[in-house]
This record gives C-alpha cells, sequence and structure tokens, in this order.
C-alpha cells in the first residue's frame, strides 16, 4: 500500500480523495464505530470551497449548505438589532466564491465519503491506529483489529489528541484556554424563523449569552452555543433550556441532537513530519472556535500533502512542514485574537475580517504582486470552440498546468497559451483572454510563463511582468 490514513475527519477525508484519484493504492481507518453525527465545524471558507471544486464535491457542498445567516439580536426576548458577521462579497474574476459556506461537518464529511467511495476507497471503522514503526522502505502500522499493515507513507490525521503525534514524542506546545468552557450541540426549538441566525441575551450584559446558528438540509436544526461554569459539565436538554430561559428568550428546546462541552485549545505541533510519517489537521494543530478555522485548515494541509506524497521528492515532502506549519501558526494568531476579542466583551467580536477566508494564504519567500507560493487567480477565458471557461477549469484534476502568456506554450499535456483577442493562434492548446482578466491577475506581459502547481499555487514564473517592462 502507498499510503495509510489514520482519522476519517475532514481532513484523512480530502487526502484520501486527493490520493485515490491520482492513482494511489490508499487506506483510511478510523477508530470510531460508527460515523460522526453533530455540526461542530459548520463554516466553510472560500479557499475551501476552490479545494471543494477541485475535488468534485463543491456543488453537493452548495445544494446542501447555505450562505452565512443574518443575526437577529434579542434583549430580554425583545428584538434589539439585526448583525452579520462580514458583508456579502460579489465573486470577482479572480475570486469566484468570496464568502463563507454554512454546512454541518457531519454533512460535509458524508460529501466527502460519497466521494472517496466512486474511487473504491471506503472508511473502515472500528478500526484503531494503534502502534506503528518506521523503517527507510516504509511504515509498519499495528491495528486494534491485529492485523499488521505496511505502507510506504502514514499520515495522522486523528485529531487533537493524536496516537501518531504522540507516538512521535512530537511537542504540542499551547494552551488550554480554562477561562472559557463552551456548551454546544444540536438543537430543534420552537418559535424561531430557521433563516435567520440568533443572539439571545440580557439587556444588562448583551455580551454573554446563546448563539442559534441555522443549520442548514437538517430539517431545522440550530447549532446552539453559550458559555458554560467551571463546575457545570450536564448537556442535557434541561441545561440548554436553562441558559435560554436565564436571557428570558422564550424560545422551548424540543430536541437535542448533539451535544458537548468544548474548552478552547490553542497548540501547534513542533514538527509536522517525521521521516515517513505526517501529521495533519488537528493531530497538527486545534484552534479555538472564532474564525471557524480548524477544518479549513486541515483541508488544506491534506490539499497540500497529497501531490507531494504521490510524487515522492525529498524536496517536495520537506516543504510539507515548512509551508504548513508557517501557515498554521498564523491561522492560530488571527482565531487567538479574535477569541480575545470575546474575552474583553468587544461589540464587533461577531465580525470577521477577510483574513479569516484563506485566501491569502501563501507560501511565498520573495516579494512582488503575484510570485511562485501565492495562490493562482481564477479568471473568465474563451476555449478554441468559442465556449466560455475559467482557468479554475484548466487547473482542475491532480496535475500541474503551464500557462505561457502571448506565445505558443509548449507541447506537453496541461501546458496552455493564453492569448490576447485578435493575436494569431499558435500551434498547441490556447486559450482567449477576451476581456483581458487573465493578464491582469496574472501580472503578465507576453512571454510571462507562469507554472501553477497542482494544489493551486504558482509553483514558478518566468521573470518578465508588468514591473519588469517597466523603465
Ligand atoms: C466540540 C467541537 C466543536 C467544534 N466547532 C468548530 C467550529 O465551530 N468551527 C470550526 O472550524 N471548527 C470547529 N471545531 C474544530 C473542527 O471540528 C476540527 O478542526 C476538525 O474536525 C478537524 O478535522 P480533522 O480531520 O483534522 O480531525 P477530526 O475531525 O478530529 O478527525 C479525527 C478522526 O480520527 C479518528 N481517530 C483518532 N485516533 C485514531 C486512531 N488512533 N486510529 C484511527 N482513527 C483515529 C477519530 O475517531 C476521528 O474520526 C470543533 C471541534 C470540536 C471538538
Amino acid at each position: 500500500m502507498d499510503v495509510m490514513i489514520a482519522g476519517a475527519g475532514p481532513t484523512g477525508l480530502t487526502l484520501a480523495i486527493d490520493l485515490a484519484r491520482r492513482g494511489l493504492d490508499v487506506r483510511i481507518i478510523d477508530k470510531a464505530t460508527e460515523f460522526f453525527a453533530g455540526s461542530r465545524g459548520d463554516g466553510l471558507q472560500p479557499r475551501t470551497l476552490e479545494v471543494f471544486e477541485d475535488l468534485g464535491v463543491l456543488h453537493q457542498v452548495l445544494a446542501q449548505g447555505r450562505s452565512l445567516p443574518t443575526i437577529r439580536v434579542y434583549l430580554d426576548g425583545k428584538f434589539a438589532t439585526e448583525r452579520r458577521m462580514a458583508e456579502p462579497l460579489q465573486p470577482t474574476p479572480d475570486i469566484p466564491y468570496p464568502n463563507a459556506w454554512v454546512l454541518g461537518q457531519s454533512q460535509t464529511e458524508a460529501i466527502l465519503r460519497n466521494r472517496l467511495e466512486e474511487f473504491g476507497v471506503h472508511v473502515e471503522l472500528g478500526t484503531e491506529l494503534v502502534s506503528f514503526t518506521q523503517d527507510s522502505d516504509g511504515v509498519t502500522v499495528h491495528l486494534s483489529t491485529g492485523e499488521i499493515s505496511r505502507a510506504s507513507y502514514l499520515v495522522g490525521a486523528d485529531g487533537g489528541h493524536s496516537t501518531v503525534r504522540r507516538a512521535l514524542g512530537i511537542a504540542f506546545e499551547g494552551v488550554t484556554d480554562s477561562s472559557i468552557r463552551m456548551l454546544l450541540g444540536d438543537v430543534a426549538v420552537d418559535g424561531l424563523d430557521h433563516e435567520y441566525g440568533y443572539w439571545l441575551a440580557t439587556a444588562d450584559d448583551p455580551m454573554t449569552g446563546v448563539g442559534l446558528s441555522p443549520l442548514p438540509n437538517t430539517g431545522g436544526l440550530f447549532q446552539f452555543n453559550a458559555p458554560l461554569s467551571e463546575w457545570d459539565s450536564d448537556t442535557s436538554l434541561d441545561t440548554l433550556q436553562r441558559k435560554l430561559d436565564a436571557v428570558h428568550a422564550n424560545v422551548q428546546v424540543v430536541n437535542v441532537t448533539w451535544s458537548t462541552v468544548w474548552r478552547p485549545n490553542v497548540r501547534l505541533a513542533e514538527r509536522f513530519r517525521i521521516g515517513r510519517v505526517f501529521l495533519a489537521g488537528d493531530a497538527a494543530h486545534v484552534h479555538p472556535p472564532t474564525g471557524g478555522q480548524g477544518l479549513n485548515t486541515g483541508v488544506q494541509d491534506a490539499y497540500n500533502l497529497g501531490w507531494k506524497l504521490a510524487d515522492g521528492s525529498p524536496e517536495l515532502l520537506d516543504s510539507y512542514e515548512t509551508e504548513r506549519r508557517a501557515v498554521a501558526a498564523k491561522v492560530l494568531e488571527i482565531s487567538t485574537k479574535l477569541m480575545q476579542r470575546y474575552k474583553d466583551g468587544a461589540e464587533d467580536a461577531h465580525e470577521r475580517g477577510v483574513n479569516t477566508r484563506q485566501l491569502d494564504v501563501s507560501y511565498r519567500t520573495s516579494e512582488g504582486r503575484l510570485v511562485p507560493g501565492d495562490r493562482a487567480p481564477d479568471a473568465p477565458v474563451m476555449g478554441p470552440e468559442g465556449n466560455a471557461i475559467r482557468l479554475f477549469d484548466l487547473y482542475r484534476g491532480p496535475h500541474g498546468t503551464r500557462l505561457v502568456f502571448g506565445a505558443a506554450a509548449p507541447d506537453e499535456p496541461h501546458a496552455y497559451a493564453v492569448l490576447r483577442p485578435g493575436q494569431s493562434v499558435p500551434s498547441g492548446a490556447y486559450v482567449v483572454d477576451v476581456e483581458g482578466h487573465a493578464f491582469a491577475a496574472y501580472d503578465a506581459v507576453d512571454g510571462t510563463t507562469i507554472v501553477i502547481r497542482p494544489d493551486g499555487y504558482i509553483g514558478e514564473r518566468s521573470l518578465a511582468s508588468r514591473d519588469s517592462m517597466r523603465p
């Protein structure tokens, strides 16, 4: 087997799909005996939507989910105001999905599992990774079923309590914020319009209250969140109802399908890889809830790692830790700052800046407007048959892509000339940049060559850019 993935959460599933579509022999195991059923990470950031488009699941995510709801604020049961986490942005030629999208984590996972099954790979439930050893050729894995299995690589996508991370002896530095405990749950309630989110508090203390966020495609469930005192660990319907009654909400909880106590953790693994064993997702970094970054960062770890495992070159495998650990550290900083705003009682603590969208994640090591390591932007272009397509259509799939602006592209798979309107058509594959968006987004002049990595970041660019042409 090529790759054994321990853990079938969003991170493990994303990686398994990416590897399976590249034709690798992959196994994905999970110690749970049944699939997790709760909303947990229910905010999908724009960059994750782009990854999901490439993996062939976006249409289902869009069909089952919804946009961020407007939040109606009630104080002592009386309507006070409406607010939003972020103002909705219009799509632009280079950013097709500018807004976060809401879908419960268990629904996202089900969509990913179905996609994985299309490649003939099934999650093996009730199968715990117990221990492993590695040598220069591979990893020998011991499973709770008694099976001993051999793989070229092992990926620990096994969550915050990662067995893989512990077995590697990798430090998980950071803090568990014991000053905050959250009561979370998926609830059916009477008396609320499911089109909206709600913030229910008292006029005396408007910053402490109950949040209810509508979960799409669940028959009307809301994700419930409220602070919980240090000595309280009961997550029953009665406790949730007491929280609502305490803010005079006039809302009845009818059913609780999932509930838990959550303490925010901010931790980052010291290493993301030792030899042939890698860490991804919560196994490598855990986040406070603010900003909805945990699930999204895990999906993107997987997307960064998949093509590198398939390639297997030492430099690329090394670059996984360099690139993703730096991103995880930055994301932790963003969500920690947002968490602090909550703790400080800031009035705008619910607002989310553009840095939570993860579109500005970059692996760049040099300066310039668009340099290697930056996200490859989208642009509408015209195909040879006069058909309207997007650059993202050319990138979709497990391959890298070469764009040659204003000149013929080499005769190789996934290489395209990007021509200006009226420019004579060279031999080889080409698209026409009818409105000039591609030249603009890529800061290109005639002769600029750009290689896009399989994970949608700029791999290489020739020196030619608009700046280099300026006197
Ligand atoms: C209560 C709670 C609420 C959250 N709310 C939000 C939120 O609102 N927004 C947000 O963005 N994020 C939220 N998160 C974080 C988000 O859920 C995680 O970031 C996300 O699940 C990480 O995905 P993952 O695949 O890396 O790990 P996980 O989803 O934790 O998956 C790990 C999997 O590994 C399995 N496993 C563990 N050990 C082994 C082993 N030894 N062998 C085999 N399998 C194993 C587990 O059973 C599990 O299925 C929340 C998390 C929790 C716990």
